[in-house]
């Protein structure tokens, strides 16, 4: 580290009380955002408040180092990366300060996020209108920075019509309220610094009011630039009501380069009591992009484009296919080319319907009778919203090198020149090799577009030079159209050198002058708006001419990302062909475009760990990033297996769900795994980690004895002294033992000569799992006599002829992955895959209760190099009641269930269940006992994650995830309401947390049997 960095982080060290990340790792973290781009931060500081962040700013000027606020980092422009001291606002300065419900005004930190803003807000009947895709993730003071815009921009503008005022801090120090301005301003100037800086503003918008009304475009989707116009406004929607300038304005939109906004005061309105939406299907592109012109004088408060690739990925996302295809009408058997989403809203219901028999009406005037899906359904409506707002992480999912790049993808035409100016660029594409797809905002004239390019290949098919050709094209056009070059994302590292094209020479001298007098030091971001380095310059790029992935040998196999893509079609090559020297693992961490996806709070499972520190290390993302950069030695040699890698893990409790909730399927809790294995090959197990891998091997003896396994929570102070000496959390009571496992059982049987088996009937193979064998072997039991009520032959898998350790049971290697021993756990795997074949060559259905056991054959074993009896295998492997609704749907269960004392059934799924979709089939079986409402519980990981909630260091942060919505839904339910997990954690996690018990749904069920 330079020395002046390490004075620099040593002093705010001294004054700080956040973190002051100034390591490699933590700063290659913040390196990139959503854009093409990676510059290493000079640091990074997380202010515990308002005091650390004007502490910071104020050393960082005393060092001369540049300054970069930053919110989600979610740009998709390059404006949140540079060599600055990174200020991440989203951690802690995230409070309501205040708020007039009468006023309809609230005052709020900078790293409020707008989601969780409008939570806030919701109960009080009003909402913050500026509904930015990203609403999970985007904070309003990036969102202030980048005058961010959403879906109904139409009706309600963007965020520069929608900031009331900034208190801001400048470089220099000085405190400022920017507001309205003038005699009805209800804060004056706090300094002659900022009156003379504010005299000066007018004076150099007076001196270039012409040259405004000359170059600016004239369209409500423009963001490049500073908004000088405020001053002489250009916009289709006035930026006050009364026309007065408000000085925050100018602000918003400056991207972090003229001051620090330390609050800021938003306009807010009532909540829209009524929404409707008509979705129209268009058998062409053209004929959508034609009809946008016409929508729009019907009022609307959103018309948004969905194209036909959208609608082909969308329907290919399980997640996503029920909601698009209720969405679609279908002509001759073929799918439309494009949707266009148009939503009307407002405070009287029953006049809506009358608005979408407008749209209806007008679609048939325009040639298309009966191409309007109605939606009057709240839930159905934003179920349709979702998937459009999901759009560009769905285009994102394309594997190899070649990715969709984001740098013309929100030019803003006007609405007549909407069908051409697509037509036309499409055809750029088409000539550079390429192709996009569109979406968006059709009512604004915003559309969506990246052209798919290889960033990393040079020379003139190489990804940058094709970026400016198209750039230089799609240039020209908006300029034919007098559209604005920048509609929605702003100027950072890729737009800003198109700041002085679009508004020529004097206005953009102009905006240097208005830089100089916020920032004379140029210390606020540096590079952006003014004075900026060229989009094409490769040294800022994160795959830069010089990135390559160091060679590994991989434990799994990750050659499904080892590809390429053709631009045009798409298609990807064979795994395996595409040229990592990691074997794909490398491409497959480099798949995260940084989207910010997994910022989220509310639904779906990912990421459970960030969702209680809020760190970015314990976020996917901050994990794929960290990985990318050890992978292609950017954190220097052995980088993989450094002490830092694995504290970067350490908070992952490989719930997979990212696997499913991320759009572009990073799957970091089998990367965990691949992790582990590197690491274990430096550093030797742990005692308790050895117990926890180890478990399935000497589980058969330990059972033996269980009443002296059993001690520890017995004895008073042994569970002290396992936390001492094996790291084993005193607070928590450990799994009991049985001495009656139900491999046994058959043993006992025969011995007791009382073999009850059903003689006839379909076979069924029920899978022991070690955690219900050894801890719960009822649940397994339940599980029997269920499927033999049903009709079923139930055979208990056991080792194969030839076996080295007949008598042992089989075993998924699941304890082994989740310690990295990939090694042990393929052995266990071969074992488990012998045992079976002869029931899975017949066709014979495997069925298991624990879902991180039974998915490990329908997920891992297909990556441990078994070749076809795995695939085999995985094709047969079934959750207990996923087979029951599989039978059940095929009408072949014979299940006689009786109703139960019990009304009510709270459901929480095993976040495995959640990453392969199979939770239903629990609510499935449930609901076929008479009387029975089942309730699923909606929540994250339990925190138990297996090992994970045991491990003394972990214990707090465990209850924590617990405690974000599983434990106190727990807690809320009613005494006899039956809470269901099938997970042998969760039901852990659920005892410690609440003291209530949880069950298997095998238990439910059998005693739910009818006689
Ligand atoms: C998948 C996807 C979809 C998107 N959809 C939309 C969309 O619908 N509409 C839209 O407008 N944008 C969209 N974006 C872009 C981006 O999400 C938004 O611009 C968002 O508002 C940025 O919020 P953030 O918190 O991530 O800001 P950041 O990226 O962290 O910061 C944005 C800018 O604001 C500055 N900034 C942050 N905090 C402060 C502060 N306290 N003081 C001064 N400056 C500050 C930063 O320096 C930076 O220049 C999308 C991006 C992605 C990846
Ligand atoms: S990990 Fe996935 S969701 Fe998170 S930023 Fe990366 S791509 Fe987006
Ligand atoms: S596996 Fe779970 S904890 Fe790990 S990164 Fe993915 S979502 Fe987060």
């Amino acid at each position: 580290m330079a020395p002046e960095r390490s004075r620099l982080a040593q002093r705010l060290r001294r004054v700080l009380r956040g973190d002051v990340l100034f390591d490699a790792f933590s700063r290659g973290r913040y390196a990139t955002d959503a854009s093409i781009y990676q510059v290493d931060p000079v640091g990074v500081v997380v202010p515990a408040d308002e005091a650390d962040a004007i502490a910071a700013i104020e050393l960082a000027r005393e060092s001369r180092v540049p300054i970069l606020p930053r919110g989600g980092g979610t740009s998709q422009c390059g404006q949140t990366v540079g060599e600055a001291l990174v200020i991440d606002n989203s951690r802690h300065l995230n409070k309501v300060i205040a708020f007039d419900r009468d006023a309809m005004t609230v005052e709020v930190q900078p790293g409020i996020v707008l989601d969780h803003l409008n939570a806030w807000l919701r109960p009080h009947g009003l909402w913050y209108p500026v509904d930015v895709s990203t609403s999970a993730q985007a904070t309003l003071g990036g969102m202030a920075g980048n005058n961010s815009c959403g879906s109904r921009s139409i009706a309600y503008g963007n965020m520069v019509h929608n900031v009331l005022g900034i208190e801001a801090i400048l470089s220099d120090g000085t405190a400022e309220y920017f507001g309205p301005f003038g005699a009805d301003a209800k804060r004056a100037m706090a300094s002659a610094r900022t009156g003379e800086l504010v005299s000066r503003l007018f004076g150099i918008a007076a001196r270039e009011r012409d040259e405004i009304e000359r170059r600016w475009p004239k369209v409500l989707r423009r963001v490049g630039g500073y908004n000088l116009d405020i001053f002489h406004p250009q916009s289709e929607l006035p930026y006050t009501a009364d026309g007065t300038v408000n000085l925050a304005h100018l602000l918003v939109g400056s991207e972090g380069t003229l001051a620090y906004f330390r609050r800021l005061v938003l306009k807010l309105l009532p909540l829209p009591s009524a929404k409707v939406l008509g979705v129209v299907n268009f058998p062409t592109f053209h004929a959508a992009m034609d009809s946008a012109q016409h929508i729009v004088r019907l009022g609307p408060s959103a018309v948004e484009l969905v194209d036909r690739t959208m609608i082909d990925l969308s329907r290919a996302n399980p997640v996503f296919r029920p909601t698009i295809e209720s969405a679609l009408i279908e002509r001759d058997g073929r799918a439309p080319e494009a949707i266009l989403l148009v939503e009307f809203s407002g405070d009287d219901r029953g006049a809506l319907p009358g608005r979408l028999a407008q749209l209806v009406e007008l679609m048939g005037d325009l040639g298309l009778p009966g191409s309007v899906v109605e939606m009057s359904d709240d839930g159905r409506q934003k179920a349709l919203w979702e998937v459009r707002k999901a759009g560009l992480n769905i285009m994102m999912s394309l594997r190899g090198d070649g990715k969709p790049v984001s740098f013309i993808e929100d030019c803003a035409v006007p609405l007549e020149h909407l069908a051409e100016y697509t037509a036309r660029l499409t055809e750029v594409f088409a000539r550079h090799g390429t192709r996009g797809t569109w979406y968006a905002h059709a009512s604004v004239g915003t559309l969506h577009v990246r052209p798919i390019l290889d960033m990393r290949r040079q020379g003139a098919e190489g990804g940058a030079a094709k970026m400016r050709a198209i750039a230089e094209e799609a240039a020209a056009m908006v300029r034919r159209f007098k559209g604005a070059y920048s509609g929605e994302h702003g100027d950072g590292l890729v737009r800003s050198e198109w700041v002085g094209w679009q508004f020529g020479p004097r206005l953009t001298r102009a905006f240097e002058e208005i830089k100089d007098l916020f920032d004379p030091l140029g210390l606020m971001n540096p590079g952006k708006i003014v004075r900026p380095s060229s989009m094409d310059d490769a040294s800022l790029f994160r795959f830069r001419p010089d990135y390559s992935p160091r060679p590994l040998d991989t434990a799994l196999d990750w050659s499904a990302w080892d590809v390429q893509n053709d631009p045009v079609t798409e298609r990807v090559t064979a795994p395996g062909s595409g040229g990592d020297p990691a074997r794909g693992f490398a491409k497959a961490a480099e798949m995260c475009n940084n989207n910010g996806h997994c910022r989220k709070f509310d639904a779906g499972t990912m990421c459970p760990s960030y969702r209680v520190t809020r760190d970015e290390r314990d976020l996917t993302r901050g994990r794929a990033n960290t990985l990318r950069l050890a992978l292609s030695g950017q954190l220097g040699d052995d980088a993989l297996v450094s002490q830092a890698m694995h504290e970067t893990m350490a908070l992952c409790v490989g719930c997979k769900g990212c696997k499913r909730d991320c759009p572009t399927g990073i799957d970091m809790a089998r990367m965990k795994i691949e992790v582990l294995y590197h690491h274990r090959k430096r550093h030797p197990l742990r005692m308790r980690e050895r117990m926890v891998a180890f478990m399935p091997r000497y589980a058969p003896w330990l059972s033996r004895v269980a009443w002296l396994a059993n001690l520890r929570d017995l004895l008073p102070g042994a569970a002290w002294l396992s936390e001492r000496f094996f790291g084993l959390s005193a607070q928590r009571r450990l799994p009991a033992w049985r001495g009656d496992p139900f491999t046994r059982d058959r043993e006992r049987a025969s011995r007791d000569g009382a073999a009850a088996v059903v003689e006839a009937g379909p076979d069924v193979v029920l899978w022991a799992d070690t955690f219900d064998n050894y801890f719960e072997p009822d649940n397994l039991r339940a599980a029997r006599r269920v499927l033999q009520a049903a009709g079923y032959r139930v055979h208990v898998a056991r080792a194969a002829p030839g076996d080295a350790q007949p008598d042992r049971p089989l075993c998924c290697g699941r304890t082994f992955l989740a310690t990295g021993l990939v090694d042990e756990a393929r052995a266990e795997a071969r074992r488990t895959l012998a045992a079976l074949a002869p029931w899975v060559q017949r066709g014979v259905p495997v069925v298991g209760l624990e879902p991180s056991c039974l998915l490990t054959m329908r997920d891992e074993f297909l990556v441990l190099g078994l070749g076809e009896a795995a695939a085999a295998l995985a094709s047969q492997a079934l959750l207990f009641e996923e087979f029951l609704v599989r039978e059940h749907e095929a009408g072949r269960l014979k299940l006689a269930l009786r109703a139960m004392p019990q009304r009510r059934a709270l459901l929480h799924g095993h976040c495995h269940q959640k990453a392969f979709d199979a939770v239903a089939p629990i609510r499935t079986v449930l609901g076929l006992i008479p009387s029975l409402k089942v309730e699923s519980i909606e929540s994250s990981c339990c925190g138990m994650a297996g090992a994970f909630g045991y491990e003394a260091e972990h214990h707090a942060i465990s209850m924590k995830m617990g405690e974000a919505a599983l434990l106190p839904a727990v807690r809320a339910a009613g005494p006899d309401d039956l809470i269901v997990a099938d997970g042998t954690s969760c039901r852990h996690q659920i005892a410690d947390g609440t003291q209530r018990e949880a069950e298997h749904v095998a238990r439910v069920l059998e005693r739910a049997l009818a006689g």
